[in-house]
């Protein structure tokens, strides 16, 4: 049982990442931003909501995004632990889900936070490709499918999200350092930070973490 929380930038490879890191370890994928797409693609009134902030680069409030992965997390799914992959981005969001957690005599075991210069990660949104049903993240140079336009996980459609044109990724690079870096210190001060470097081959970033993760739990 374990509960993991990924942290990193847009574009850090926490998708990328989340996909080999779930199945090692057992836990379920709870993706905040991949909850509002799809809210936001059966017209639901949150997605209709969450529209408007996704569009400009901002965060969605507080409120609705906590009930939101407070209410995924319920599902039968998560009892045997979740990796959270862009959530918590606020200090309040951090706190809400540790209160949540600990209602349940659980906790947040490790932060593992991927770090890439701002550089490479406005190349990555800019050249990421998205599958369009299992959300499975590719790069039009550094992770192309073998297919054009098709998923190799599922077959599906891939798509460029409309929030990585370079403008909006900007945008969403100033909110990740204004709100979302003083979350780093949260966990860095209760002992469960893990710091990676991202900005290296997606395979040589994934056993760096593996290793992290098992030199922690050994
Ligand atoms: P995040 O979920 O943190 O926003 P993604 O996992 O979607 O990031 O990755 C962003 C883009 O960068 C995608 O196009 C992905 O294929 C690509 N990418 C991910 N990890 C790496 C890496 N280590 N090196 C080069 N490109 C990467
Ligand atoms: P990325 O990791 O590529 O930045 P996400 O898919 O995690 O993108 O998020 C896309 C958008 O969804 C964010 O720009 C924001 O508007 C909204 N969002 C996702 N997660 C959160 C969150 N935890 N708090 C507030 N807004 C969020
Ligand atoms: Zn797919």
């Amino acid at each position: 049982m374990m509960n993991v929380v990924l942290l990193g930038a847009p574009g850090a490879g926490k998708g990328t990442q989340a996909a080999t890191l779930t199945k090692q370890l057992g836990v379920a994928h709870v993706a905040s931003g991949d909850l509002f797409r799809r809210a936001l693609s059966e017209q639901t009134e949150l997605g209709l909501l969450a529209k408007s902030y996704m569009e400009k680069g901002e965060l969605v409030p507080d409120e609705v995004t906590i009930d939101m992965v407070l209410e995924r997390i319920r599902q039968p799914d998560c009892a045997a632990g979740v990796l959270f992959d862009g959530f918590p981005r606020t200090l309040s969001q951090a706190k809400a889900l540790d209160e949540r957690l600990a209602g349940e005599g659980k906790t947040i075991d490790k932060a593992i936070y991927i770090e890439v210069p701002e550089e490479a990660l406005v190349k990555r949104l800019s050249g990421r490709w998205i599958c369009r049903d299992c959300q499975t993240p590719y790069h039009e140079v550094s992770s192309p499918p073998k297919v054009p336009g098709r998923c190799d996980v599922c077959g599906g459609e891939l798509y460029q999200r409309a929030d990585d044109t370079e403008e909006t990724v900007r945008e969403r690079l100033k909110v990740f350092f204004s709100q979302t870096l003083p979350i780093i210190d949260y966990y860095e001060n209760q002992g469960k930070l893990l710091r990676v470097d991202g900005d290296r081959d997606i395979d040589e970033v994934s056993s760096s973490i593996s290793r992290l993760l098992q030199t922690e739990r050994a």
